[in-house]
């Protein structure tokens, strides 16, 4: 029998904790009853160094409940991070991660192990729709969704970070180094089978979002540019035109001023140029720029995360 582990980031979260404790306990509770999944399954909570009293709950949580343990991280590492962090600590057959506050439908695990049984590595939880964001983010999403295959970035639509994965695909992401992490541009590149399950995505359950819009803003750009040379090589192709108009706007210049015997004092010619070439400079800096810093980052290589304590 398969031994499946859960891993849910935890930040912050000390509000809504013990209801997903409690739903999660009775899935797994229900699994290994059924015989689906082996008995010493596990629950992991980990916690994202949180400023509240969810390290001490999840340590009760640990202590009092069968099932359940815990991976303090040293400090707020970010969602992905915490997220990779559980990925490679724990061990079993099958590992899901799941958000902590109740937004992913769990009653789809048992489809998502039916998916695993028959033999896929990955399988993404899907939202159905978006009804429980709000406007904006759902259009931000749709946009963001749209650009990353504009980018040739490979990513499942309408998936965030619900999904399973087999001991084989967490194995060969360890293989994968990288500072700025996006797992759900990486775990389509690991190539394995995959399937999908889908789900109504719910309302919150309490708390309220930690990732407000400077988060997803730099979690956006960080898959862009993490899986995507495509804006460095529009750079390329817009320098090249603007090099063919310039060239022909020197020529015509040139010609007006050697040839012709009224130069006109252009006003127009002299600033349009200066103004557009500067605003295009100055783009093409911010977006290599952002690939510079990334390198920078990569080459570092820092650890993405330091475990300080754990339960078991
Ligand atoms: N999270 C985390 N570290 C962070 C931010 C968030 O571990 O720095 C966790 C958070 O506790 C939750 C999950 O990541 O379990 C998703 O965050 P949230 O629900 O706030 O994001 P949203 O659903 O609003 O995009
Ligand atoms: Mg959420």
């Amino acid at each position: 029998m398969k031994q499946l582990a859960l891993v849910v980031p935890c930040y912050n979260e000390a509000e809504v904790l013990r209801e997903t404790h409690t739903r999660l306990l009775e899935i797994v509770s229900q699994l290994i009853e059924a015989g689906r999944i082996s008995s010493d399954s596990l629950i992991y909570f980990v916690d994202d160094g949180s400023a509240d009293t969810t390290w001490s709950l999840i340590e009760e949580l640990s202590a009092t409940h069968a099932h359940t343990a815990g991976i303090k991280l040293s400090r707020n590492c970010g969602h992905q991070r915490a997220l990779l962090a559980g990925l490679l600590h724990v061990e079993g057959d099958a590992v899901i991660t799941v958000d902590a506050d109740l937004q992913d439908d769990l009653a789809v695990i048992p489809e998502m192990l039916d998916a695993f049984s028959n033999g896929k590595d990955v399988v993404y939880g899907v939202r159905k729709g978006r009804e429980s964001d709000t406007a904006f983010k759902r259009n931000t999403a749709l946009a963001f969704y749209r650009f990353m295959h504009l980018m040739g970035a490979e990513v499942v639509d309408n998936h965030a970070d619900y999904r399973l994965l087999s001991r084989r695909a967490i194995e060969h992401l360890k293989q994968f180094g990288e500072t700025n992490l996006f797992l759900r541009g990486i775990i389509p590149l690991l190539g394995f089978p995959s399937g999908k399950v889908f789900y109504e995505r719910h309302e919150r359950h309490a708390g309220v979002s930690k990732y407000p819009l400077k988060r997803m803003l730099s979690f956006a750009l960080d898959g862009i540019t993490s899986f995507s040379m495509v804006p460095l090589r529009l750079i390329g192709i817009m320098g090249m035109a603007i090099f063919c108009v310039t060239s022909a706007m020197s020529a015509w210049v040139l010609a007006v001023a050697l040839l012709g015997d009224s130069a006109v004092p252009g006003w127009a010619s002299t600033v349009l140029p200066t103004y557009f070439l500067g605003g295009v400079q100055i783009l093409c800096l911010g977006i290599i720029g952002e690939y510079l810093g990334k390198m920078y980052a990569e080459i570092k290589a820092r650890p993405r995360f330091i475990i300080e304590q754990t339960t078991r």
